[in-house]
Formats: C-alpha cells, sequence, structure tokens
C-alpha cells in the first residue's frame, strides 16, 4: 500500500514534512474538526503554500470532514450544517488538489430504529452528492462506536447501493482499526484476504479507495476507537496482510498517528513487505 500521514494545518508544512519522510500520501482537515461554521479554514496564502509545494509531485491528498458530521441527526439544523461543512470541504479540497473527504455517516441515537436513521442519512447523502463540486470524491469512513452507522461492510453497501452515486463521486476508505473495534477480526496473516472476500461479497470491493491504516489498541469488538501503531496493537501482523492484499497493494492508506508513532508504523510495513515501492 502507498502509505502516508496524517499532518495537522498549517498546510504549509506538508511538504516538507512528506519529503522529509520519504512518503507521498497525506491527511489533514481544512476547518476546526470540531466546530461547524468556516472556523481554522486555511487562508489563501497558506493554500497556495501547499499548491506550490506539491506542484508536479504526484502526492494523493485527504482531507477529513468535521468530526460533528451527522447526516441521520434527528435535529434538521444538525443534519443541514453537516451537509453544508462538508461541501465547504470539499470546495476547498478541489481548490487545493486533494483527491478526496472522507467523513463519518451519523448515528442512529434519537430515532426510533436504525432502519430510520439509515433511511435519512440515504436521503442527505443523496443531496451531498447532488451538490458537491468537480473533482474530489467523497469518502465514506467506516465506523465503530456507539450508534454510529456504518459499522459493518454489508450497511455500508448498502449505502452506497441506496444513495446510487458513482464511484467518482462516492467511495468507500476503511478504518482497519474500526473494522476490527466494530468486529471484524483483522488479526492474523489472512486478515487481507478476509476483508477482500467479505467486500467482495457485497459487492463493494472495487469501491474501496483508501485506507486509514491503523492498527488497534484493544480486542475486536470492543467498539472503542483506539488507534496504535502498525503492529504494535490486537491486529498485528493483519494490518501488514491489508496492507499488501493485490486488492489493496496500490491503494492510499494513512497512518493517523503522530509524524513519530507513523514512522515506526511504516518501518513495521516497510519490513513485511506492505509498502508500495
Ligand atoms: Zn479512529
Amino acid at each position: 500500500m502507498r502509505v502516508g500521514l496524517s499532518i495537522d494545518p498549517p498546510l504549509a508544512a506538508i511538504p516538507g514534512i512528506l519529503a522529509q519522510e520519504g512518503v507521498d500520501t497525506f491527511q489533514t482537515v481544512v476547518r476546526d474538526p470540531g466546530r461547524f461554521g468556516n472556523y481554522g479554514v486555511p487562508d489563501p496564502s497558506d493554500r497556495a503554500a501547499l499548491v506550490d509545494g506539491l506542484r508536479g509531485r504526484g502526492t494523493w491528498g485527504v482531507a477529513h470532514g468535521s468530526l460533528l458530521v451527522n447526516l441521520a441527526s434527528p435535529e434538521g439544523r444538525i443534519r443541514n450544517s453537516s451537509v453544508s461543512s462538508l461541501l465547504a470541504d470539499l470546495k476547498v479540497a478541489a481548490e487545493i488538489g486533494l483527491n478526496g473527504v472522507c467523513f463519518h455517516v451519523g448515528y442512529a441515537k434519537g430515532h426510533p430504529s436504525v432502519e430510520a436513521a439509515m433511511q435519512l442519512a440515504t436521503r442527505k447523502l443523496g443531496e451531498l452528492v447532488e451538490r458537491m463540486p468537480a473533482g474530489p470524491v467523497l469518502y465514506i469512513e467506516n465506523s465503530c462506536e456507539g450508534s454510529e452507522l456504518g459499522q459493518t461492510i454489508a450497511e455500508l453497501a448498502r449505502l452506497l447501493r441506496d444513495v446510487g452515486a458513482p464511484p467518482e463521486r462516492l467511495g468507500l476508505l476503511i478504518d482497519t482499526c474500526h473494522l476490527h473495534a466494530a468486529g471484524f477480526d483483522l488479526s492474523g496473516e489472512d486478515a487481507g484476504q478476509r476483508l477482500a472476500d467479505a467486500l467482495s461479497a457485497e459487492g463493494v470491493l472495487d469501491r474501496v479507495a483508501a485506507f486509514h491504516l491503523n492498527d488497534c489498541q484493544l480486542p475486536a469488538g470492543a467498539h472503542r476507537d483506539r488507534h496504535a501503531t502498525p503492529g504494535r496493537g490486537t491486529m498485528g501482523i493483519g494490518v501488514a496482510s491489508v496492507a499488501r492484499h493485490p486488492a489493496f497493494a496500490a491503494l492510499p492508506g494513512i497512518i493517523e498517528l503522530s509524524v513519530e508513532d507513523a514512522r515506526e508504523g511504516l518501518a513495521f510495513l516497510r519490513e513485511h513487505g506492505a509498502l508500495a515501492s
């Protein structure tokens, strides 16, 4: 896999850090991820510095959407702010040449059934896709905590099917830690094959566009989001097995940890033949 780093703004720092760490794949944020509204949106000079610094380098980059996004919120104000926030992120992503924006769908909490929440999320996601600018792709990221939607491959596949958007608009970003925490055990040498088989069985193997390549501090099924350095968590060799599987080996992946911890994870992946050369 083409594995890289999560780097917080200023955007201007990203080209230098990528060069220093010898990677060409990154994730960042283009707003304060803990707030709705245009807080912490990089100013024009910061955006220009990123564009200049990455020109001609063939990097792959994604912005992580606001952590407050909840397309299934029973409150209309939250649903609409979720859509506007993601649209604003997509607009910035288009301007600075990022490949896409990833986000968590939302929660079933406050609804009489998961079904009701899924229907609402599907509708809002459809509206979002209708209004998104040309260029960047929206990546649905799988979740693992509480009443979060999109914890299983079946539920992610259903969202893709029901929204009906093409792959160049809507794709999947699989966070290995979240999937493991949600109960899909990704430990062991056969983890990559089992994951490819499960995605294939739901008809969405070719919709996987990127990974968050995190190991997990807690056991499979713990339903808690606690990232670990690849090789240091309960997935162990399973992380490398996913990263070097033929179905995923050409895709971008992000280690969502500090640059120092990610460096150790990259060394583990390299040692196990899981980094694209
Ligand atoms: Zn996570």
